[in-house]
């Protein structure tokens, strides 16, 4: 038998249940929803959570329908899975837990008697490193964002090479290899020993259909290559990005963009206007480096200051 929190499957079997992590404010039992396959045969553990903000809903769709696909009887190893981490936070879908104010993603390995969010990562950690390898589902937020996947460790980490085959392998098309801040599950596990990657599957209110079937593919990508099922995943060639540069509107009024997501840009061309409501233009702003126009702004009004869009650059292929 393999469990996790009240789920427990036998060898070719599932079962989905509960990890409890605390108590409501009226003192109901707070239990994320886990899931364990169990493979037929033996082999690796893979551990996968999904909203570990509670507004990146794509996770959670990439969860509902990649579970159901698996068959414990054609798999080896065991695929451990948490269906919603920010419990408090997908309740009122926010992206932090309301109860303590914090991202669950800073708070990484957590502390059993610590905060809320503290303790849904020490809860979901131990999960995590039971595994040999972990895919922490994200998006980028409610903006817009191409599909790519995100290796944290640092590329001075040991884990660093298997980390970035492992983005390789989940096969999005894009990578941003860059050292992430402190206390992301991405970074805490690989000091674990663990490969661990951040797919962030585009950026959308709701769910977007197109990006929650890249991270379904990308998990059966990984099943494949890494010898939980049968066939192989030859990923392709991945544009990787080592930064990004920010940009942010020098006036207020209605963004105009010149550029779409995933376009190459060059040093000078023309990312954004910003135009008045009578369509009379305020500002232009150019690219300060060459790159990738990765993410920007969903809502068209800003205000001076605002943050309007991302461009990934020192750009390689992996
Ligand atoms: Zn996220």
């Amino acid at each position: 038998m393999t469990s996790l929190g009240t789920a427990s499957a036998a060898p070719g079997e599932i079962d989905t249940g509960r990890l409890t992590v605390g108590e409501t404010r009226d003192g109901t039992t707070v239990g994320l929803p886990v899931a364990v396959i169990n493979g037929a045969t033996e082999g690796d553990t893979l551990y996968v959570q999904a909203a570990s903000d509670g507004d990146e809903l794509n996770g959670v769709g990439v969860v509902s329908r990649f579970v159901p696909r698996v068959d414990p009887a054609e798999l080896a190893g065991t695929v451990l899975v948490t269906g919603i981490a920010n419990y408090h936070a997908f309740q009122v879908a926010e992206h932090r837990n309301p109860i303590d104010d914090t991202k669950l993603n800073r708070a990484y390995p957590g502390d059993d008697r610590g905060s809320s969010s503290e303790r849904i990562a020490h809860a979901t950690f131990e999960a995590a490193t039971r595994a040999d390898m972990v895919i922490d589902l994200h998006q980028g937020s409610t903006s817009r964002m191409i599909n790519e996947v995100r290796v944290r460790c640092g590329r001075h980490h040991r884990l660093h090479r298997k980390c970035l085959e492992l983005a390789k392998v989940f096969d999005c098309g894009h990578i941003l290899d860059q050292k992430g801040p402190e206390g992301q599950l991405a970074r805490a596990a690989p000091d674990e020993g663990i490969p661990t990657i951040d797919p962030e599957l585009g950026g959308c209110v709701g769910w977007d259909e197109e990006s929650i079937e890249y991270g379904v593919t990308g998990l059966f990508n990984v099943l494949r290559h890494y010898g939980y099922l049968d066939g192989d995943h030859q990923p392709g060639p991945q544009t990787r990005a080592h930064a990004f540069d920010r940009y942010g509107a020098p006036a207020g009024g209605l963004v105009d963009y010149r550029v779409d997501l995933g376009d190459e840009v060059s040093r000078g061309d023309t990312l954004f206007r910003v135009v008045d409501p009578f369509g009379q233009v305020k500002a232009e702003i150019t690219a300060d480096n060459d790159g990738l126009f990765w993410r920007s702004r969903r809502l068209p009004q800003v205000a001076t200051g605002e943050y309007v869009c991302s461009v990934g650059t020192t750009i390689d292929t992996y």
